[in-house]
């Protein structure tokens, strides 16, 4: 078995089915066998330990593609998402101001022409707003920009410069930035259950 198995991302609901956290498949794994975590399945059926070993013998048996975690004694069918009864914590509803996650929100976009960047070195950010001018460093007035459209703008307002920005910026959800984050199948698994909580917006 790959080692790096055990740190596959699995999503976190709590007791009210939100999502709440994200964790690694060895903790989620901990947490299954001591009983405090259940695995849910895409149709919102919750499964114990127990049931979950006997669903993945199942599987096993019936030569199913699906990827396993093998120990000597056990097989257990990969999951995506837990459920922690008990749970009571609430998601965050606000993203830290970083750099990383000001790209994030942007897709790694320039907000200005639309291109795609890759290089780290082409990345700039943008005052929509020139901090000359009073302009905060805020998810509001911050954009991500490539080189070119921020020497084209430079101390004037995108209308002043020619600009048009692609979307208006604003703080985003932490949950759209998970699924920035994470291979494609992984959102696909995710998406149904964030999208539930009420805290995954399709177009942000
Ligand atoms: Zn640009």
């Amino acid at each position: 078995m790959d080692p790096s198995i055990l740190f596959e991302k699995v999503l976190v609901l709590n007791k009210y089915y939100q999502a709440v956290h994200i964790t690694n498949l060895q903790k989620a794994i901990c947490h299954l066998v001591k009983g405090t975590a259940l695995v849910i399945t895409e149709d919102w059926t919750t499964h114990d330990f127990t049931e979950w070993v006997k669903i993945s013998e199942f599987h096993a048996e019936n030569g199913a593609k699906q990827r396993f975690i093998r120990s000597p004694s056990l097989k257990i069918l990969l999951f995506d998402v837990i459920y922690l009864p008990k749970n009571e914590s609430l998601p965050q509803s606000e993203v830290i101001f970083t750099r990383q996650n000001l790209f994030l929100r942007d897709s790694f976009t320039c907000q200005y022409c639309g291109k795609l960047l890759n290089n780290p070195k082409d990345r700039t950010i943008d005052h929509v707003i020139p901090k000359s001018r009073g302009g905060k460093t805020v998810w509001s007035n911050v954009v991500l920009c490539c080189k070119k459209c921020n020497l084209k703008k430079g101390n004037r307002t995108p209308e002043e410069a020619g600009l048009k920005l692609m979307k208006q910026p604003k703080a985003p959800k932490w949950q759209a930035l998970i699924l920035e984050e994470f291979p494609k199948h992984k959102r696909e698994k995710w998406k149904k259950f964030l999208k539930f909580a009420g805290l995954f917006e399709e177009d942000t």
